[in-house]
């Protein structure tokens, strides 16, 4: 496979390009098509598959699409969140989204939110709105507690190494997240291993999910 025969734009084949990507790993190659076809996905995948662009790729390839038609120079609300574990994983997806976007044709904002630092300049970055937020669950339900942003908008889900997610003591405070999001969403959810928890979380979050298994 190319990443142009998943389906991706000339953009972001160019961005994988300038990562220094030269053709999909296969968690990419399964996992692209399907979430840019809207499906919900399942995968089983590490750190060090490529999972990180798995879901980078296609989430930014929708925003752009849907911010091509959005007015120009309004504040936007996000319309996909990522969670992660840790403040690590933030900085890394961050980042890789940030890298992606910039060979974009519009503008995609990315928020990255962890907790352990000051939440005043996250805050004070997310005023101009944000179309992705990269976060840790405790730090966002923080941010939306000081009024920082809307989870109304969001369509997409992704929850990014979800067994951690879950094992870290987060599982409380990722249903209180659960419990701010539009139901109508897709969701794409990656996790190394598959205890009852995350297989009892995909059960009631997933829809006909597509299972990625290599
Ligand atoms: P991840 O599993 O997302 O943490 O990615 C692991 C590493 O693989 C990161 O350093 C990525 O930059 C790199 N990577 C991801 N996709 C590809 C690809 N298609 N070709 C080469 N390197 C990649």
């Amino acid at each position: 496979a190319t990443f142009a025969s998943l389906g991706l734009s000339p953009a972001l084949q160019r961005a994988a390009r300038e990562l220094g990507f030269e053709a999909p790993t296969p968690v990419q190659a399964a996992a692209i098509p399907a979430a840019l076809a809207g499906h919900d996905v399942l995968a089983s995948a590490e750190t060090g598959s490529g999972k990180t662009a798995a879901f980078a790729f296609p989430l930014l390839q929708q925003v752009e699409s849907r911010n091509a038609r959005a007015a120009a120079g309004a504040a936007r609300a996000p319309q996909v969140l990522v969670l992660v574990p840790t403040r690590e994983l933030a900085a890394q997806a961050g980042a890789l989204l940030r890298a992606a976007a910039r060979c974009l044709s519009v503008s995609v904002k990315v928020s990255i939110l962890y907790g352990g630092v000051s939440i005043n300049p996250q805050l004070m970055a997310l005023r101009g709105g944000a179309d992705i937020v990269v976060a840790t669950p405790g730090r966002l339900l923080d941010v939306v507690e000081h009024n920082g942003l809307t989870l109304a908008d969001l369509r997409c889900l992704v929850l990014d190494e979800a067994d951690r997610l879950l094992d870290a003591g987060f599982a409380e405070e990722l249903q209180r997240v659960l419990g701010l999001l539009p139901t109508q969403r897709q969701h794409l959810l990656f996790s190394a291993t598959f205890p009852a928890s995350v297989q009892a979380l995909s059960d009631t979050l997933l829809r006909d999910p597509v299972r990625v298994t290599l």
